[in-house]
């Protein structure tokens, strides 16, 4: 199979619109953690579809004018094209192997996707560590461990970096004297554990898992089997149950001000809650809001003093106490338009116009995966002892997903090192492998 052709602008029509044969077309830039996500994915499946389907590479920096008239405004973007036409629907951000392959399927005709799917080879990555989420926690883990020598696989459902990555200003992590963006302390993180010579397998899917064996099994082809495993998925915000909350979920709900606040420019925001995420991500909602309704059953904010202070103060932000939500309305039959609120004093319901939501109500453990593996506590935390290690033999816990007092990034940062230690100890002590299974 000849590689992957990169194209430019002048080549454009005559490669792609001109193309007797259906065309997969990647737009990447260069220092693009999701490009490089999607890169190996993209070439495992032009080796399958090769045949069928003619894969393209466009360098989105050096063909700015095209990427523009085609409306391609972020990177890595796939867009599918037959008979000149766009098809299908445009892939972005992490890109999953299953997406591509559900495009590409439709495609071709049926007899060859069955015969193509007939020629997917699994595979068995062997390997000393595996890190079980790229968050502050499992970046940490993976940094260690790399540099001890252990052959480690970092594996992330997302593009790693996980909270940290999300979060606007990080202010109290040590060693920078000014905020830093989430994002950028992430990508470093990140950048380190590959130098370290960690193995990474971003915007996977977890299709199969045994942690007692302790194997998972990526994007349905690849398993990783390891000699220990460290689980580090961290946390994800709580779902609160109201009526239209999963319905309308990126359709005016969201749980992310860093994510989304940008698109209320201007606009009226309901924010639900009153701890310590709810009043500073309404501080940040604030920079783009006309206004700010917090919504709060208690009487009194939860969220430190000083934080408190700045919110009561703020001329953008209304708090409406003792009240709760009790449903979510698109009365427009698209996006959230209304929220219909409780109020506990007076026992009566209302709905508050508003264009948009954001609920910041605590969050939950990302043990989806596990059912019944771990010890939890009352919470559904993992119980870990002092060296991390959890009531499964070979399998570690760290960061927001283990039991604990205070979840910061670096009490995450200081769980990864704890394990990633005490596995370098005890690997110190395994016999030396040999055979197949040599890890
Ligand atoms: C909005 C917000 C702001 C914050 N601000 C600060 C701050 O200013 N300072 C501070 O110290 N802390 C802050 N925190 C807390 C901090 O972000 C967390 O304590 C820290 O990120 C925990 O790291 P972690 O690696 O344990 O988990 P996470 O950051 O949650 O990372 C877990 C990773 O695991 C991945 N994952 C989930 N399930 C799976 C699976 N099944 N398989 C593989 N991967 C999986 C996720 O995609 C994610 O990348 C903030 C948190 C939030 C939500």
């Amino acid at each position: 199979m000849s590689a992957i052709r990169e194209v430019t602008a002048a080549e454009f029509d005559e490669v792609v619109r001109r193309s007797p044969v259906p065309v997969a077309v990647d737009f990447y830039s260069s220092e693009c953690a999701p490009c490089e996500a999607l890169a190996p994915k993209y070439e495992a499946l032009h080796e399958l579809y090769g045949q069928d389907v003619r894969f393209v590479k466009v360098f989105r920096q050096a063909n700015r004018p095209l990427a523009e008239e085609l409306g391609v405004r972020s990177s890595p973007t796939v867009l599918f094209f037959v008979q000149g036409a766009e098809v299908g629907h445009r892939l972005g951000g992490a890109i999953r192997r299953s997406e591509l392959q559900r495009e590409l399927d439709a495609l071709i005709p049926a007899a060859r996707v069955a015969a193509i799917a007939a020629q997917v080879r699994p595979f068995t990555t062997y390997c000393d560590v595996l890190v079980l989420g790229a968050g502050p926690a499992g970046l940490t883990t993976a940094i260690y461990t790399a540099q001890a020598k252990q052959k480690t696989v970092l594996v992330d459902v997302g593009l790693g970096g996980g909270n940290l990555a999300i979060t606007h200003q990080v202010s109290n992590f040590p060693g920078f004297p000014q905020p830093q963006p989430g994002y950028q302390l992430a990508d470093q993180m990140l950048q380190q554990a590959k130098n370290a010579g960690a193995l990474p397998r971003l915007a996977a899917e977890v299709t199969r898992c045994n942690l007692a064996e302790h194997w998972v099994e990526l994007d349905g082809v690849e398993t990783v089997r390891a000699k220990r495993v460290v689980v580090a998925t961290g946390s994800s915000p709580r779902v609160i149950g109201v009526e239209g909350e999963r319905e309308f979920k990126g359709r005016g709900i969201s749980y992310c001000a860093t994510c989304d606040a940008k698109y209320y420019e201007g606009k009226h925001v309901v924010v639900i809650g009153g701890g310590n995420s709810a009043a500073e991500e309404s501080l940040f909602i604030a920079k783009f809001a006309s206004k700010i309704t917090m919504v709060h059953q208690l009487e009194a904010l939860t969220a430190h003093k000083a934080v408190q202070e700045q919110v009561l103060q703020h001329p953008k932000i209304q708090v409406l106490f003792r009240t709760e939500p009790r449903a979510f309305l698109a009365r427009n039959g698209r996006t959230v338009d209304g929220v219909r609120l409780h109020d506990l004093e007076r026992d009566t319901t209302y709905v508050l116009d508003t264009d948009g939501v954001f609920v910041f109500a605590g969050m939950s453990p990302n043990l989806e995966l596990f059912p019944g593996v771990f010890e939890l506590d009352p919470y559904g935390y993992i119980r870990a002892d002092a060296d991390m290690h959890t009531n499964v033999p070979g399998v570690w816990a760290v960061g927001d997903v283990v039991s604990k007092k205070f979840r910061q990034m670096t009490t995450a940062v200081g769980d990864g090192t704890i394990a990633a230690m005490a596995i370098a100890q005890e690997a110190g002590r395994d016999a030396p492998a040999a055979g197949p299974h040599a890890y």
